[in-house]
């Protein structure tokens, strides 16, 4: 299995995890954990389960609160648990389900960690959206799970957490996300040969419009991306490219290289999914159809490549492919990103374990987006009221309470579980602090555009 991994321990490259323990991924059926199954990677991923001829089976599902969607997908399934976020989502739920079907329902944060940490489950597939995900990922990655991650915020807020995680308990991260899922299958057995990782990027549905001509798009807008179709958050972060800047910083905790060895591409016919730049200056390409059961498919039931039900790619059809640079000027989030990347590197000294600014950056990023969406700022207002954020950090951390950052504190040796359960929970407070302190700051400047910085 060694041989279909990403390079460990670098130079070149240094993944996040070792392959799942000796064993573990020979067990079959492999029981499975969908947290987020409601969302589209969800529903794409009980596709993939169903076409998957029992060699996937359900142990649990999550959900935040659509429940008749949850329950739905329960009575096709019948795990024995269940989680949703809150008492009242439970007993809606428990409305939804038969007399002769009750599965234990788990409720809220804690919930989804147990959920996540499920005795006999194999796979967690982490699919919750945005930072929310974090402390289910962390829960399946201190069980010792395999994780296939979809929840890239996870990696984002807390990728060298997850690292030091997986070193100590043995857990296994694949990722769903469809250009880092091409770059692991690019970099099987040659990664240290690697030289660039290539994200590319679709562009968008704005793709070519200049900085002026965005002003004035709207929500609907936004939201019709060309290639793929996606929750409504990922598709806003796709039009602003905020998505293409979460996902570099996704690639440097992954792959454990410098973010000056990412470079991402526009390729807007979404066909080739990333590619990798190898030392001699070939490139390697991973390409498909643009359906998530793919990526999904390839994590959920690795290393079985399989059916997932996607129709072969017809490159005749496709015709040409093309490539451009991204327009750094009108789409200002993949500076912010990697802004966000540098600062967090000058102060961690390289192993953060906590990275503040890219906490900022999301944090600004969600709360800017979910404004966007409701009406209460502009398209071209969310990189700026990331950027605004960006520059506030100093005084938010210490309005935060967040004691000293110390991004290095993670120690060298594998952490034993007990201290990396503690430290998961610490961290997961500091990033609540700042979280919070950045939606207040970015609600605060979008009512009150004039008002001068903090
Ligand atoms: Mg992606």
């Amino acid at each position: 299995m060694t041989a279909l991994w990403p390079g460990r321990g670098g130079p070149a490259i240094d993944y996040i995890s070792a392959p799942p323990r000796e064993g573990l991924a020979d067990v079959r059926p492999r029981r499975v954990v969908l947290l987020g199954s409601t969302g589209s990677i969800g529903r794409n991923a009980l596709s993939v389960v169903e076409a998957s001829a029992g060699r996937l089976v359900v142990a649990g599902l999550a959900c935040a609160r659509r429940v008749e969607a949850l329950a739905a997908q329960a009575l096709r399934h019948r795990p024995p648990v269940l989680a949703v976020l809150d008492e009242e989502a439970a007993e809606a739920l428990r409305r939804h389900l038969p007399a002769d079907y009750a599965p234990e329902i788990l409720v809220g944060r804690p919930g989804y960690a147990r959920l996540a940490a499920l005795a006999g489950a194999c796979a967690v597939l982490s699919a919750q959206s945005g930072a929310a995900g974090l402390a289910a990922t962390l829960a399946a990655a201190l069980a010792g799970k395999m994780v296939c991650l979809a929840n890239k915020e996870s990696l984002v807020l807390a990728g060298a957490l997850v690292r030091a995680i997986c070193a100590g308990t043995g857990a296994a991260v694949l990722p769903v996300d469809s250009e880092h899922d091409a770059l692991f299958q690019c970099l099987a057995g040659r990664g240290q040969e690697a030289r660039t990782l290539v994200l590319t990027a679709s562009g968008g549905p704005f793709r070519g419009r200049k900085a002026g001509e965005l002003a004035a798009v709207r929500p609907a807008d936004a939201l019709a991306h060309p290639n793929w179709r996606m929750g409504a958050k990922i598709s806003i972060d796709s039009a602003t490219l905020m998505n293409k800047g979460l996902e570099l910083i996704e690639a440097v905790h992954l792959y454990g290289v410098a973010p000056e060895r990412v470079r991402i591409l526009v390729h807007p016919q979404s066909v080739i999914h990333s590619l990798v730049e190898f030392a001699d200056g070939s490139l390697m390409a991973q390409l498909g159809v643009a359906d998530m059961r793919l990526p999904i498919g390839h994590c959920l039931d690795w290393p079985v490549c399989a059916p997932r039900g996607a129709a072969p790619l017809d490159l005749a059809a496709v015709g040409s492919l093309t490539f451009e640079e991204p327009d750094a000027e009108a789409f200002p989030c993949l500076r912010l990103a990697r802004e966000a990347l540098l600062a967090d590197r000058a102060v961690g000294a390289g192993t953060p374990g906590f990275g503040p600014a890219c906490v900022a950056l999301n944090a600004a990023n969600e709360a800017a987006v979910e404004l966007f969406l409701n009406g209460g700022c502009g398209f071209t207002d969310i990189p700026a009221l990331v950027s605004a954020t960006l520059d506030a950090l100093p005084e938010l951390a210490g309005q935060a309470d967040l004691g000293p950052l110390a991004p290095d504190s993670l120690p060298a040796a594998p952490l034993d579980e007990a201290r990396a359960a503690r430290l998961a929970l610490e961290l997961a407070a500091r990033v609540d602090a700042l979280d919070a302190a950045c939606r207040a700051l970015v609600r605060r400047r979008a009512a009150h555009p004039e008002e001068p910085k903090c």
